[in-house]
């Protein structure tokens, strides 16, 4: 999962690239609305972190621009529907009811406890994708994004970090055929250098520790996990 961090405060900024990534996350970071805004035109995330004090201008400014944008399903960016938790000094009521209110889904006052930052982003995405389950269930597999662990048909199975980002986002499109590119999309932070057949060998992997029907090749499309049957 990707995530740009709208913040200004380098230490602050660090502190969260780091420990994101730890988790699993590929992470980019944006000092300012501006460069925040180029970002969002031109790649996808799937969360963001914003910081509402920023030198040129206020977050809710990014925020209500995001929200407004004419975005459509697919391909259109910036996306206005991705979800974004405000992560700011500023916690009077009266600015987290405006902060909600200009489209925020969540809103974090610092200053902020990691945990709860990455639960409340564990929260988000989940939203996003439609589930309100914590746990992911597809086809005898199960993979807890919390504690980043994975079954099958109840049995442990080991994975690399890089695996289980693959596998989490094919099991968020089960059903829909994503490209070799719409997975890196998620994986990769734009300073990361993106193996030329990495995706290839991470779903080679997958499909020996899950079984091969687990994940299927569209040719010249993509992967897609197949839907269970009804
Ligand atoms: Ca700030």
């Amino acid at each position: 999962m990707r995530i740009l961090v709208i913040e200004d405060d380098a230490g602050i900024a660090d502190g969260l690239r780091t420990t994101l990534q730890q988790r699993g996350y590929a992470v980019d970071v944006c000092g300012d609305v501006a460069s925040a805004w180029n970002a969002l035109r031109t790649e996808r995330f799937d969360a963001i972190l914003l910081d509402l004090g920023l030198p040129d201008a206020d977050g809710g400014v990014l925020l209500q621009r995001l929200r407004s944008a004419p975005g459509s399903a697919g391909s259109a960016l910036p996306d206005p529907a991705t979800p974004v938790l405000i992560v700011t000094a500023r916690d009077q009521v009266q600015q987290r009811i405006a902060g909600l209110d200009m489209g925020a889904d969540d809103y974090l006052a610092k200053p902020f406890d990691i945990d709860e930052l990455d639960a409340r982003l564990r929260a988000l995405l989940r939203r996003a994708a439609g589930r309100a389950a914590p746990t992911i269930r597809h086809a005898g597999i199960e993979m807890d994004p919390a504690a980043r662990t994975v079954r099958l048909q109840g049995q442990p199975v080991d994975m690399s970090p890089r695996e289980f980002s693959v596998l989490r986002v094919l099991l968020e499109a089960r059903g829909r055929v994503l490209s070799r590119q719409q997975i890196e999309e998620h994986l990769y932070s734009w300073d990361a250098a993106i193996e030329s057949n990495a995706v290839e060998v991470h779903i080679h992997h997958l499909r020996r520790k899950l079984g091969s029907a687990s994940i299927m090749t569209m040719r010249g499309v993509g992967y897609f996990m197949p839907q269970e049957p009804a």
